[in-house]
């Protein structure tokens, strides 16, 4: 029960974002947060929903792009989070190659001291006319068991969840009552929410191919091809699954500004082929096709967007005429969480750690 000392949080949005949020701001036993979840969207609920990004992605922690200082902490605070949860099955180390179009790409390894037991490759032939490959040790999760854990989490923890579409911010507002604070995490739909309605936002689409391939115990990434200015759209990946056991996810597409979640059944061949040609393995009869999926990142030009922002919420009076004693216009402080891109899993913990941070500063 709600005392009246505690603090109202509103966090719309249940991907791995607000549920990471949600999971910091409520760790300590003695924390003071009233805190309720709306989202349309919610583990298990709606896994197959292709209106949320959480449930189709990859989940391996493999830092993309340039360097820039925000990007290092929430990917390295991620990682280490990430690597400590190994011991709960929850999460398993991956052995990873990684490929590259250009030798260049070598210099911009940024990460390379954030993961475990990094090497270039040096003397062994390289896929796909690729010019040079580096070894590292990651960390993996699989989205369908992950995302229900932290759910789970938080409802031993007195969480509330509510599945709703929300139209407004303003909305929002008057679910969460009065003095309430909002935590916009919505994914994508930061782009219509009303009161955001953020155009930098942008999809970038992912189609997939699960399979059960037991025989396939490294992750392998042709990184060239994660390219958003890349005209093929292509990107080729495997990644192991800590859960189910034996199953691996085949990608894949990286479309920038493609909204189609539905199948292309060429694209699926080539996700195959490409992949089979990075791993011979995967043509055994062991391989067993499971399922296709097609998602979509949730990006932002520029990037995630995590800052705060105060909006006024009309009173009572100005959206009912009639009831003018009812209230006026108030205050209403949001943290934004959203734009996350190909990234929001391996983010995750430490850019919900900026998000709190700003949800309880003055
Ligand atoms: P979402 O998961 O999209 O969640 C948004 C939430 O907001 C949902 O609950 C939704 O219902 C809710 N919502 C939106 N609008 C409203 C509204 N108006 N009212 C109420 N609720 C609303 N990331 C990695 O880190 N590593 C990877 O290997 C990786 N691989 C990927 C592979 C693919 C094919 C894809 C598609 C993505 C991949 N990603 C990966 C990216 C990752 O999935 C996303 O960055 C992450 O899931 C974003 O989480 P989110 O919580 O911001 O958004």
């Amino acid at each position: 029960m709600a005392t009246t000392t505690q603090q109202n949080v509103l966090i719309i949005g249940s991907g791995v974002i607000g549920l990471t949020i949600a999971h910091v701001l409520t760790s300590q036993p003695s924390h003071n947060y009233n805190v309720t979840i709306v989202a349309r969207d919610i583990p298990t609920e709606g896994m197959d929903s292709q209106a949320w990004a959480s449930p189709w992605a990859g989940a391996n922690w493999s830092p993309m792009g340039n360097y820039d200082e925000r990007k290092y902490k929430w990917e390295s605070r991620t990682f280490n989070k990430l690597w400590d949860m190994i011991p709960t099955g929850l999460t398993m180390e991956l052995p990873t190659r990684a490929f590259f179009a250009d030798l260049s790409e070598l210099d911009n390894i940024w990460w390379k001291d954030l993961c475990r037991e990094f090497s270039i490759i040096e003397n062994e032939p390289l896929p796909l006319n690729m010019k040079a490959g580096v070894r590292f040790t990651t960390v993996a999760l699989s989205p369908i068991s992950y995302l229900p854990w932290l759910k789970s989490e938080l409802d031993s923890r007195g969480v509330k969840f509510v599945r709703q579409k929300l139209q407004s911010l303003q909305e929002a507002a008057v679910i969460g009552g009065p003095d309430c604070i909002i935590v916009n995490a919505t994914g994508l739909g930061a782009r219509s929410l009303i009161g955001v309605e953020d155009t930098k936002c942008y999809p970038i689409r992912g189609q997939t191919t699960f399979v059960y391939a037991p025989q396939v115990k490294e992750c392998i990434e042709v990184v060239s091809d994660l390219d958003p200015t890349s005209s093929s759209g292509h990107a080729t990946y495997m990644i192991p699954r800590v859960y189910p056991p034996g199953t691996v996810l085949l990608g894949g597409t990286f479309q920038p500004n493609n909204w189609d979640t539905s199948l292309d059944v060429p694209t699926a061949q080539g996700i195959f082929e490409r992949c089979a040609a990075v791993e011979p393995a995967l043509l055994s009869s062991e391989t067993k096709i499971l399922s296709y999926g097609v998602g979509l990142r949730p990006a932002r030009e520029g990037g995630a967007r995590v800052e705060v922002e105060w909006i006024d919420v009309p009173g009572e009076s100005e959206l009912v005429p009639d009831r003018e004693s009812l209230g006026d216009k108030r205050k209403v402080k949001v943290v934004h969480a959203y734009g996350f891109g190909p990234a929001g899993y391996q983010s995750s913990w430490g850019a919900a750690e900026d998000a709190v941070q700003l949800l309880q500063s003055s």
